[in-house]
């Protein structure tokens, strides 16, 4: 049995091992946490990442390590590489991991990216500000995820909050994007250079977190081809192997690069049911050296994200075409704890069936633009 590793143990984690035990392979997961919820469906290691032993442990173990979290220590993931297969490369993982040097290779590859500068002390705030102009969005380099880490400055008076709410770490300030659509691509790459993308797909946040995602996107084969496009070139410039995602802001209709996740991503969760073989076992196929799944969609697919809590389960599964997920971890304001996908031949029955769902959990308000934009597409 071919035996995969993986660092860190959230739903990411539980999603690839959920995908790949059907497919005969075994996996062992290392978290800090104890309870981590992959550890319901596969072995946990319980350790640090600045933990030698546990790393050379599972080192020993596995055929190939790769990430649930893009934030592992460079470092650890140096120390893995010595030891055993680790992908994608640790490179590719340290420049996902500082939006500057980010940002810095988008340029570099010719994908456009909002302006942006590094700030370091107080005075180098006015001095982007001065360069940026508002409104800008000042960020930290490191450890930012799901709009944590992030302040909008509006107007002049903004500059202080922000600087006292973040300043202390290396900050980059960004251009406010004033964006028609955010959008990502989810790809994969084979350690022979085989790329596959899914269909481009379409995000709503709330609170800079991932509210929903539509796909596909009716009508976007344009974008979605400049996307593939810059997704490619990205892979290809980092030696990338696995699934990946690249979001982007469209932006009077062109394509803007904010982030990359080096990892299967929530805006690709509607794989499992909405596409013929789904990111997670696109990512195993991948690491492991196997051929490339499927990425085509079948039918149309809205996934809808639960934050802090979840709804009424029953509401979900009594709705046609719905696949309920609960990643089995407790109730905490802001955590990931469960999605569902509703899935339909076509962008007018999912309309219809989202608009369902949501008057039947009470929530109007996220499903609304999602169903607002596919009867926008299904109109004739
Ligand atoms: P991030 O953590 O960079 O993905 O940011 C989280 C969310 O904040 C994004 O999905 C956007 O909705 C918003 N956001 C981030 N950067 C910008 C920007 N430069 N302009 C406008 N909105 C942004």
């Amino acid at each position: 049995m071919q035996k995969v590793g993986i660092l860190g143990g959230g739903q990411l984690a539980r999603m690839l091992a959920l995908a790949g035990i059907p497919r005969g392979l075994g996996f062992l997961v290392m978290d800090g946490a104890a309870d981590a919820c992959a550890g319901e469906v596969a072995p946990l290691l319980t350790a640090g990442w600045d933990d030698r032993e546990a790393l050379q442990r599972l080192a020993a173990e596995v055929d190939v390590a790769t990430f649930d979290f893009e934030n592992v220590p460079a470092e650890a993931a140096e120390f893995l590489a010595g030891r055993t297969r680790v992908h994608p490369n640790p490179r590719a993982l340290a420049i996902s991991q500082d939006r500057l040097s980010e940002k810095t290779l988008f340029g570099e590859i010719g994908l456009p990216v909002p302006p942006f500068a590094a700030v370091d002390d107080r005075a180098g705030l006015d001095d982007a500000l001065a360069r940026i102009g508002l409104p800008a969005v000042l960020k930290t380099r490191r450890f930012g995820y799901d709009g944590k880490g992030q302040a909008v400055l509006r107007g002049p008076g903004d500059a202080d909050a922000a600087w006292a709410r973040l300043g202390g770490h290396p900050l980059i300030l960004e251009g406010f994007v004033p964006f028609t659509r955010e959008v990502s691509v989810v790809a994969v790459r084979s350690p022979g250079g085989e790329f596959r993308h899914y269909p481009l797909t379409r995000n709503w946040h709330v609170d800079g977190i991932l509210s929903a995602s539509l796909a596909p996107v009716p009508g976007i084969d344009a974008l979605e081809r400049q996307a593939a496009a810059h997704a490619r070139a990205l892979a290809e410039r980092l030696d990338y192997v696995g699934t990946f995602a690249l979001e982007l802001f469209e932006h009077e209709g062109r394509l803007l690069g904010n982030e990359m996740a080096p990892r299967v991503h929530n805006s690709g969760h509607w794989t499992i049911e909405g596409a013929v073989c789904s990111q997670f076992e696109n990512h195993l196929r991948a690491v492991l050296d196997l051929p490339l799944g499927d990425t085509a969609a079948r039918g149309s697919s809205v996934m809808l994200n639960w934050i802090g809590a979840l709804p009424d389960a029953r509401a979900v599964l009594a709705t046609p075409g719905a696949h309920w997920h609960d990643y089995g971890k407790s109730a905490r304001p802001d955590r990931k704890v469960g999605h569902a996908t509703v899935c339909a031949d076509g962008p007018g029955a999912l309309a219809e069936r989202l608009a369902a769902l949501g008057h039947a959990l009470g929530r109007g308000a996220q499903v609304a633009p999602v169903v607002a934009a596919l009867l926008a597409a299904a109109a004739p």
